[in-house]
């Protein structure tokens, strides 16, 4: 970087940051800036296109370009070279502009008679606003200096739009944040909310862009990032030895914090006419740049970290912590980019709905939201920079769609539908205390699934007949470290007092695959779902199992106990773990404690492969569950957490149909008590077809008995179950449209 261009960067800030001070409205700025962008880049033309909308730029000031062109040149997003700079977000630099991929030619602008073009994108953090370009006669290629100084000028262009400098008098940079946007995400827990936006890192707003005194500004960043180093050691040295997950961040954060080639790029931003906070974040939005490129999971973490770690840096320089002394709204919508699940847990059940721009079904984080039936739409694409703190917003967890600050005809709609849900909701609760009886009076026992302490008042809320799975992994993957076996027991006791005589059926730890502990190595498997996994490590490393059966029995202090082992994919291992069971009530025996009243120990069924099983383990297990979630990814080889697959195979395809029938039967004929507590018990189609099949024990979600309780009050399962007959022998590939046609006759 030559000294020249460093003078010159900087005396352009300078001016800019005069014309900012200047009276005059948005368009009067925008003018005076190009004008004076072309100047100190000795070039004829200077724009500055803005997205009118999320797909569309419109030129919004020239110097250069044709007058009348202004405000009535529009560009799709990909069109031309400056779409194209909007669309990959990376500098596009030529000496012969008509010569380039991409080049369309606009001929109201006048710009046939410019040859060299160099367009950067103004953005902030990854945000795009617009593209601010840069054309002349002369046919020459802009050098990297000159870029650099575009760019350092397109963050403090980013800067000011975010503070509103450009809105009015025709601009297409509207107040940014006063529009209503509507983002399609993905859903992750169903439901429909509607509140205030709750952010979980509000955004850190930055009012001094550009460096009165690049020495004290120097300064004030060696300072950030001396408090930031001491900081991060006290983390440190506070870290729990065990939690090598934490350590292994803490010890990226110094790494980052000491790094000598990070400081150096800010330190580059600041000399280039930057303040403090500007410098940081010019480099935070170039790492975020490499994130999207980076595929290796590991090294996507890493810059997580480093992105964390700008973010500290940006709050230590601006002062602005995570108490903005803003409240929370009485209606919160949680927004983040991702959360984890102790984060979440501690929001509790007083978040109304959650936004991620993040996240995954399967995440721990999804797993608490589930759990805490709030909900929750993950992979929504630009919420935490479109949303601001207080903002209104509708969540869609049905669809995975958000509105945010809408208008009143989709709130409108939106409040149709959320009191016809709650009418629906009076309806299933007066039906709470009456039996899940089929017309042609089959009673099916319907069973909540639940993972927390906090689930338990839905057993009486909901009408449930007990517990039918308690995922057990919950409270390991909430701590950051191992629970220990006192807290265990002392919790299980809770949920059996809780559950007022009613069974609970505890499933032992379920970890591995999509569950992995933050406080155990990670292995690194090509295929975690068919990998190391639940029974499979509790077998082949039982300690945390024993403990855990332990912890299981002592809560039951005297009291009847259910138990059952997951991912079970053959007999040896049913038999192996309830050794491990026998061996745990001999030596509580052996110690003197109480034994429960009543023992009974079931198996998952997961994989194909015990459908198999000889008639002996049949014979041999108290009960078996069909883990349909599991079951049903293996019996396609769809993987349940890929969104391209997962909803390609219906649960009511009659290759599935026939191989669950064909369980039902097995257990019927070999005496084995049965039930199923995937998700597809909760829905109310499914489950009753899985009622005509023969399962009489369903366990689901507590919000969904209502629903299935309420379908299964209409239904003869003998009839369904004879139009399944007819079906299949008619060659019908799929039951649901014969079974949803059936179903809606008889409402
Ligand atoms: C299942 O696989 O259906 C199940 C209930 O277990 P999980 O969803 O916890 O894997
Ligand atoms: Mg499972």
């Amino acid at each position: 970087m030559s000294e020249t261009f460093r003078t010159d960067s900087r005396q352009m800030l300078g001016r800019l940051r005069a014309i900012m001070a200047e009276e005059g409205g948005g368009q009067t700025r925008l003018d005076r800036i190009t004008r004076l962008i072309a100047e100190e880049m000795h070039a004829e033309v200077c724009s500055i296109y803005l997205f009118r909308d999320e797909n569309t730029l419109e030129l919004c000031a020239s110097e250069g370009l044709r007058a009348e062109s202004v405000h009535q040149t529009r560009l799709k997003l990909g069109e031309g070279l400056v779409g194209r700079v909007a669309r990959s977000g990376t500098v596009i630099n030529t000496d012969d502009a008509p010569a380039a991929p991409g080049f369309r030619y606009m001929p109201e602008t006048g710009e046939e008679a410019y040859s060299s073009f160099v367009g950067v994108p103004i953005q902030r953090l990854g945000e795009k606003l617009g593209v601010l370009v840069t054309q002349s006669r002369q046919k020459r290629l802009f050098s990297d200096e000159e870029i650099y100084a575009l760019e350092v000028v397109a963050m403090v262009l980013a800067e000011m739009a975010e503070l509103g400098a450009f809105t009015g008098e025709g601009a297409a940079m509207k107040a940014r944040h006063s529009q209503p946007v509507m983002l399609r995400g993905g859903s992750a827990q169903e439901g429909a909310a509607q509140g205030h936006v709750w952010l979980h890192e509000p955004r850190v707003v930055i009012t001094n862009p550009i460096a009165e005194d690049p020495t004290r500004e120097m300064e004030r960043l060696h300072e950030a990032v001396e408090t930031l180093r001491v900081g991060v050691d006290r983390m440190l040295n506070s870290a729990q030895d065990g939690d090598k997950e934490q350590l292994e961040v803490l010890e990226a954060y110094r790494m980052f914090a000491n790094s000598k080639g990070w400081m150096r790029r800010m330190q580059a931003n600041i000399d280039s006419g930057l303040s403090a906070e500007a410098a940081v974040e010019k480099e935070q939005s170039a790492a975020r740049a490499r994130m999207t490129q980076v595929t290796d999971a590991y090294l996507r973490e890493r810059l997580h970290d480093l992105d964390d770690l700008s973010n500290r840096l940006l709050r230590i320089l601006t002062g602005q912590g995570q108490e903005t002394g803003a409240e929370m709204p009485a209606d919160p919508i949680l927004v983040a980019r991702n959360i984890g699940p102790a984060e979440l847990l501690d929001y509790g059940r007083g978040l109304r709905g959650i936004v991620l721009e993040e996240g995954a079904v399967g995440s721990h984080a999804a797993i608490v939201a589930r759990a805490l039936a709030i909900p929750l739409v993950i992979n929504a694409v630009r919420i935490t920079t479109e949303a601001l703190n207080g903002d209104f917003i509708l969540v869609d967890g049905d669809q995975g769609i958000v509105h945010l600050r809408p208008d009143d005809a989709v709130t409108a709609a939106f409040r149709d539908k959320m009191a016809m849900q709650a009418k629906a909701q009076e309806r299933y609760a007066s039906i709470r205390d009456k039996p899940a009886q089929a017309l042609c009076g089959t009673r099916i026992t319907l069973k909540m699934n639940a993972g927390l302490m906090a689930d338990l008042p839905s057993l009486e809320s909901s009408g449930a007949e007990g517990v039918g799975l308690f995922r057990t992994e919950l409270q390991f993957l909430t701590r950051s470290h191992m629970p220990k076996r006192a807290e265990l027991s002392a919790l299980y006791a809770r949920v059996m007092d809780a559950a007022r005589g009613r069974r609970v059926i505890f499933r032992t730890l379920d970890i591995g695959s999509d569950k992995v502990l933050p406080y155990m190595k990670p292995t690194d498997e090509p295929n975690p779902a068919m990998g190391w996994r639940a029974v499979r490590v509790a077998l082949e490393k039982p300690g945390v199992m024993r403990m855990q059966l332990q912890a299981l029995i002592r809560a039951a202090k005297g009291r009847p106990l259910s138990v059952m082992f997951p991912f079970v994919a053959q007999y040896d291992e049913y038999s192996a773990a309830r050794a491990e069971m026998d061996k745990a009530l001999d030596r509580e025996r052996i110690l003197g404690h109480p034994l429960p009243s009543e023992i009974e120990v079931g198996a998952m069924l997961e994989t194909p492969s015990i459908a198999f099983a000889p008639d002996a383990f049949f014979q041999e297990v108290d009960f078996l569950s069909v883990g349909g979630n599991d079951l049903k990814q293996f019996f396609f080889a769809a993987d349940r957490e890929n969104e391209r697959v997962r909803r390609r195979y219906d649960t009511l395809d009659m290759s599935y149909l026939n191989f669950l029938e064909g369980i039902v039967y097995r257990c019927a004929t070999l005496g084995t008590r049965l039930s199923f507590c995937g998700e597809d018990a909760g829905r109310p189609i499914e489950a009753a077809c899985l009622a005509a099949l023969g399962f009489r024990t369903l366990s689901m979600r507590p919000a969904s008995i209502g629903p299935v309780k309420s379908l299964l009050r209409h239904t003869d399962l003998g009839e369904l179950r004879t139009i399944l007959h007819e079906e299949r022998a008619r060659g019908t590939q799929n039951l649901r449209k014969a079974a949803t046609d059936y179903l809606r006759s008889k409402l």
